[in-house]
Parts: structure tokens; C-alpha cells; sequence
């Protein structure tokens, strides 16, 4: 059997960088068992998925190296969900109820404060023809419950029912069906909840594994019930943990600036994305990974940890850099061209140790064509003087050696109190890139003028 997974993302904003890990960790689970990847949109909520949030998710998952090899809508599938809830119904699984949120939300609270778990009862199970007839009378409408196997003979006398699976993350898990309410898997107005969905399509389309993050652990015991009850085998599942902001809160999906158009837009490398979203929270360094094909190699979701791992926006800052100080000129001609800066290889090779982003690259092409020079007063006569002793034209790679060699020579000065004043007054900067590639560029007028 081909080994399948799948990313299921509901269309309703931007992902973000925890999403992708999500489809990261599906998408080279997949490549690395030569198996498929599908794209999922759980999109059976039709008011808020939106066609612009389907197309941005493709395109993200694109800039992230992430091609699928099939795309599905659940909005296009409603005909299989149908099915598999007539069948439920059939065999009795399926059942409807009729209490209003106020309600269940009074029930649950007289448990909790008796000190019962807040389940639910099953009052839908009970009752009469009449009781329905009524509540339809007042304009209700039946939304229906999975009833879940954790009872012998009697669904009033539940008993501790243990769910198992071997994590592909964590481990072996356990869940109680007894522990949970049976879950609504149709609404009041006939939508339908994620779960039947996602149980139907995971079977239709073949899927072999489930990683998800690890807030479904608990979905996962009734998803696994659901599975069986459509006489189904469940597939493996997995969770990871969940990346949350730098104070511990959840990444939501309209949090703008994590998400990964934002990512893309302010310049980050997607192998910097890559690579933080996959080995954050595991037990292996964050490294800049290349590219996907050493990402894979690397990824093991066994390293996993258990605790919520924090995104850092330093630590993703740091992984751009060290993967933009690696990049041959070659790898960035055609970026630095479209950015319009000029210089060639011998400029990218001087900025490239300068800058934590390609596009930073600009700044310093701006410093060579323009800047503002800072001549201190106590540094104006030795300024004078170095420019009186500059070598005539045409300038090379060696001429700034040349210069500053005689600049020592006649001014006795040397080190920083050589270098800093021709830098602040040739750059504007106390810091930067080396200056013999960047005086050649600057070129002897504008040399001239900036000393002046
Ligand atoms: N649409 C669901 C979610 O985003 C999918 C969960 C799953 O992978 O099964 O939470």
C-alpha cells in the first residue's frame, strides 16, 4: 500500500509557520516512504472558507517547497458524507438530539459542580415520538451524535473503554471512550462537523497516516471508533507539539506576522523557514538545512519532544543568516538583479558576511552609490590627508591595500584609529563590509567627494 498522508487545513485565514510544521511533518514523511501527499481543504464550512485563503495556502505551501500530489476539496464531497451518515444512522451509531447549547451548557455545569465528569447523558437516545414531535414543534432542529462503543449492553452503564495506538510521535497512547461525550458529528442546521468529513475522506482517499498536531490526540479516540464503525481499518496517526508564540500563547492563524506570506514577503529564505518549523521542539539542533532533500534526510518524527516548542523570531533571523552567508553569487545573481543591485560577484562576496537577508544586500549597493559621509572633527585632518594620498585611477582590488598602507605610513596612525574615521567617512557606518571590494565600487569621484 502506498504510503499517504495528507495536510488538511481548514481555507479560513493564512497559515502560519505552526500549520506548516504540520504539513512539513506530513509532506517529508511522505517523500521519505516514497509515498503521496494530498492537500485537503476542510472546507465544509462554506461561510467563512474562502477561494482567496485556498489559493494563498497553495501558494505558501509552494514557497515552502511543498508541491502536493493531489489537491481535495471536502466542499465537492458532501454526496460520501451523506452516505456514511445514513449508514451510521442504519446501524443505530448516528443518533439525533435536540438540546439547545444553553442547556447542555447547564448540564455540564450541575455535573461539574456535583464533581461529575461533564459528559453527556444520552437523553437523545431516550426520547419518545412525542417528546421529538414537540421539539420539532418548537421550530427545533436535531443535531446528531456519534454514539461511541464504551458500553457492554446497556448505553445508560458506560465502562472504561481503552483506545489504543502506536503513535508515530509519541508513542503508544491510550484513550478512555468513556471519558468523552459522544461527539456531534452533524449540526443543528445539517452541517457537518470536521470529524465525519475527515474520517470518510482518510478512508476514501487511502490515507495511511495522520500527523496532526497534538491538540487531536483525544479526537483521535473517536475518530478511531468512527473509522471502525464504518467498517473501516483506522490508519496510523501521529502528534506533534505545538509551536507556540515567544510568551507561551497559541499561534492563531490571524496572527499576520507569523504567517507565512508575511515570512515570505519580509525576505526570509523558505529553507529557513523549513528548517526552524521542522526541528524546533525536537531533540535535534535547529540547523539551516540546504534543502529539502537534506531536510528529509534529517527529519526523524520520533525526535519530536513532547512540550510546546516557542518560536523565536531571533532564532529564525539567525538561520536566514547563516544560510544567506553560504549562497554563491551565482545562487543570487538573478535576486540581486531584480532588486537592481549592481556590482557582481565581487560585492555580494563582500556584503554577504554583512547581511542577515538577501534583500539587506540593497542597503549596502545604496551605501556604495550614495551616503551620507560622518567626518569627526578630531579625525578632519587626518581625513585631509588620507585623501591627498590617494593612488591615481584606475582603481583594483589592491588599492585600498595600497592606500591605507601609506595612510600608516604617513600618519602614524594604525588599527581602528586607521580604519573607523575612513569607514564612517567612506560609508556613513561604523560597521560593514570589507572595505577593499567596496572602495574599488565606490570608484575615485564619489571617493573624492566623501573625503571632502
Ligand atoms: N482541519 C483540521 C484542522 O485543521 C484537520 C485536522 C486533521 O488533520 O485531521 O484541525
Amino acid at each position: 500500500m502506498t504510503v499517504t498522508l495528507r495536510f488538511a487545513p481548514s481555507p479560513t485565514g493564512n497559515i502560519h509557520i505552526g500549520n506548516a510544521r504540520t504539513a512539513l511533518v506530513n509532506w517529508l514523511y511522505a517523500k521519505k516512504n516514497d509515498g503521496q501527499f494530498i492537500l485537503r481543504f476542510d472546507d465544509t464550512d462554506v461561510e467563512r472558507s474562502k477561494v482567496e485563503f485556498a489559493e494563498g495556502i497553495e501558494r505558501d505551501l509552494r514557497w515552502l517547497g511543498i508541491e502536493p500530489d493531489r489537491i481535495e476539496r471536502q466542499s465537492t464531497r458532501f454526496s460520501s458524507y451523506d452516505e456514511a451518515a445514513e449508514k451510521l444512522k442504519v446501524k443505530g451509531l448516528l443518533y439525533a438530539c435536540y438540546e439547545t447549547a444553553d442547556e447542555l451548557d447547564r448540564r455540564r455545569k450541575r455535573l461539574l459542580a456535583r464533581g461529575l465528569p461533564p459528559i453527556y447523558d444520552r437523553s437523545g437516545l431516550r426520547y419518545s415520538l412525542k417528546e421529538i414531535a414537540a421539539f420539532e414543534a418548537e421550530g427545533r432542529t436535531a443535531h446528531w451524535r456519534f454514539l461511541l462503543p464504551n458500553y457492554e449492553d446497556d448505553p445508560f452503564t458506560t465502562k472504561r473503554t481503552e483506545v489504543h495506538w502506536d503513535d508515530v510521535v509519541r508513542g503508544r497512547q491510550t484513550v478512555d471512550l468513556a471519558s468523552m461525550s459522544d461527539p456531534v458529528l452533524i449540526r443543528g442546521d445539517g452541517t457537518y462537523l470536521y470529524t465525519l468529513p475527515s474520517v470518510v475522506d482518510d478512508i476514501e482517499f487511502g490515507i495511511t497516516h495522520i500527523i496532526r498536531g497534538d491538540d487531536h490526540v483525544t479526537n483521535t479516540g473517536a475518530q478511531i471508533a468512527v473509522f471502525e464503525a464504518l467498517d473501516a481499518k483506522a490508519p496510523a496517526f501521529g502528534h506533534h507539539n505545538l509551536l507556540t508564540s515567544a510568551d507561551g500563547s497559541g499561534l492563531s492563524k490571524r496572527l499576520g506576522s507569523l504567517s507565512i506570506a508575511n515570512l515570505a514577503e519580509d525576505g526570509f529564505e523558505p529553507m529557513a523557514v523549513v528548517s526552524l518549523a521542522v526541528l524546533i521542539g525536537t531533540s535535534q539542533a535547529v540547523e539551516p538545512m540546504k534543502n529539502m532533500a537534506a531536510m528529509a534526510a534529517r527529519f526523524d518524527p520520533q525526535t519530536i519532544t513532547k512540550s510546546a516548542a516557542k518560536f523565536d523570531m531571533a532564532e529564525l533571523l539567525g538561520l536566514n543568516k547563516r544560510l544567506v552567508h553560504d549562497y554563491s553569487y551565482d545562487a543570487v545573481s538573478e535576486r540581486l538583479s531584480a532588486l537592481n543591485i549592481g556590482g557582481g560577484e565581487e560585492f555580494w562576496n563582500a556584503v554577504r558576511p554583512n547581511i542577515e537577508k538577501v534583500s539587506d544586500a540593497a542597503d549596502w549597493w545604496a551605501i556604495v552609490n550614495d551616503a551620507n559621509p560622518v567626518i569627526d572633527d578630531e579625525d578632519r585632518d587626518f581625513i585631509s590627508e588620507a585623501k591627498a594620498l590617494l593612488p591615481d585611477g584606475p582603481w583594483d582590488g589592491e588599492t585600498w591595500k595600497k592606500w591605507t598602507a601609506l595612510v600608516k605610513e604617513k600618519t602614524g596612525r594604525k588599527g581602528k584609529g586607521l580604519f573607523m574615521p575612513l569607514r564612517k567617512a567612506l560609508t556613513g557606518q561604523e560597521h560593514g563590509p570589507e572595505l577593499a571590494t567596496i572602495l574599488q565600487l565606490i570608484g575615485p569621484e564619489k571617493t573624492l567627494a566623501r573625503l571632502s
